[in-house]
């Protein structure tokens, strides 16, 4: 590390390692610390034992130790303002402020912005009152969707198949207060069928510097089966997003809503992760807005780091500096990556944790990374499980058939037994380079 800043980095996920990494190579880089980090991200930086959502001691700690640069990972500490704390004190950081976090931090906030703005979305109201929500799902009918207001951590949604399912998700969340303050308001909306992609870019103010497109597999089992995880994999580029359907996001979607944002008195600056559905139209597919996350996603950011040539940190503090608009294009390799995401048994319900993996060394070869999401040092140096995703393996390749070839052969390379992952990560967009 060679550069002139102090960076923290804030998180401790397989996003931070992808982060970790491309910081600590980044010539502008001359001093890496994480907060709390894993043992992965141990390799490239320092890590302290700090919450990833305790506003306090980060911007304490950002303070004493005279931090130049703070890149936040996961939503928590945005949504909470760690970004206005640390801009009181005078220190930079990437991401949002609290009032445009907000886009995250309350779906009926953004709901409310995307209706104003024209942002094509599903139909939705939201309410506090159970009988009013009720009488809303009888006079739209099923399949609907409801959603808790707040941070629910990805399991405040159901995807309603009949009235009564939507009635016990109402009741759930307004009655029985199952997503405590982040459930006393509800969004119910219009359930949209079509295919999902996530679209990031970099935003500040009106500026905005498109990233590209990404998929993701949400669900545990192959096929698409089973119960919702925090992600099994993904792969970027998506060639369900085309060139003109990309072209459309930008135009209808982020860049309406960076503009309103600003017209909002709540300019924003950092990354958008626009997640979107595909719906079919007469006039061919369309892009509709799901909702926006004010963060890379894990394991999304995984893929976009093996693709981006450009220096990420130069990026990251353009945006923050309010100086993307003077920055030349974003290069990116004309490859193809991939992910995929090694969980413990058990997982996404109770992991088994502390068992013994090996083998990631060899695993990565050939241009793999091996990223670790929950990981420890055992008092040997071992390394053991220590969450429900423990490892990413990310392999690139001409096209995704390629990429996803060359990260099955890592995985099996890694010796792991209380370990699972699926083996169709990419599918979708195998099958669309197949038929090409
Ligand atoms: P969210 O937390 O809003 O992204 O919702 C989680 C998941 O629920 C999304 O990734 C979609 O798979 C699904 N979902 C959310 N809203 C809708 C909708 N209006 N129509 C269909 N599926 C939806």
């Amino acid at each position: 590390m060679v550069g002139q800043l102090n960076i923290l980095l804030v998180g401790n996920g397989g996003r931070e390692h992808a982060l970790a990494k491309r910081i600590a190579e980044s010539p502008l880089t001359a001093k890496l610390t994480a907060a709390p980090g894993n043992a992965g991200i141990a390799e490239v930086a320092d890590c302290i034992a700090i919450a990833a959502d305790d506003v306090a001691k980060l911007t304490a700690y950002a303070v004493e130790q005279k931090v130049d640069f703070v890149v936040v990972g996961p939503e928590v500490a945005l949504v909470a303002g760690l970004v206005d704390r640390l801009a009181e004190k005078g220190i930079k950081a990437f991401g949002p402020n609290e009032a445009a976090a907000l886009l995250e931090g309350s779906k009926s906030f953004m709901k409310d912005i995307v209706a104003k703005y024209g942002i094509p979305t599903a139909a939705y109201a939201s309410f506090r009152d159970g009988a009013a929500a009720k009488a809303y799902v009888a006079r739209h009918g099923a399949p609907i969707v409801i959603k808790a207001d707040g941070l629910a951590a990805g399991k405040g949604v159901t995807i309603a198949a009949t009235i009564a399912e939507a009635e016990t998700a109402i009741d759930e969340a307004l009655v029985g207060g199952r997503f405590g303050a982040a459930g006393e308001e509800i969004v119910v909306e219009e359930f949209m069928a079509g295919e999902e992609a996530s679209y990031f870019a970099l935003v500040d103010g009106e500026t905005v510097v498109p990233l590209g497109a990404a998929q993701d597999h949400k669900a545990v089992g192959d096929g698409d089966t089973g119960p919702n995880t925090g992600g099994m994999g993904a792969y970027s580029p998506a060639p369900v997003v085309t060139p003109a359907l990309e072209q459309r996001i930008l135009d209808e979607i982020v860049r309406p809503l960076a503009r309103g944002m600003v017209a909002e008195g709540r300019p924003y600056r950092g990354v958008i992760f626009a997640g979107l559905m595909i719906v079919p139209t007469p006039n061919g597919p369309a892009p509709r807005l799901i909702e926006i996350n004010v963060r890379f996603g894990d394991p999304e950011c995984q893929v976009l780091m093996a693709r981006l040539e450009s220096d990420p940190v130069a990026l990251m503090l353009a945006t923050a500096e309010g100086r993307l608009a003077a920055l030349p294009p974003a290069r990116w390799r004309d490859e193809a990556a991939l992910a995929v995401v090694l969980c413990a048994q058990g997982y996404p319900g109770t992991p088994k944790t502390g068992t013994v993996i090996k083998g990631t060394a060899e695993a990565a070869s050939d241009g793999v990374a091996v990223l670790h999401a929950g990981t420890k040092r055992g008092p040997q140096g071992e390394l053991l499980a220590s969450g429900g995703r423990v490892l990413n393996i990310v392999a690139t390749g001409h096209d995704v058939a390629e990429a996803q070839a060359k990260a099955y052969r890592a995985v099996d390379r890694i010796d792991w037994p209380e370990g699972f992952c699926r083996r169709d990560i990419g599918w979708r967009a195998i099958a669309r380079e197949a038929a090409q």
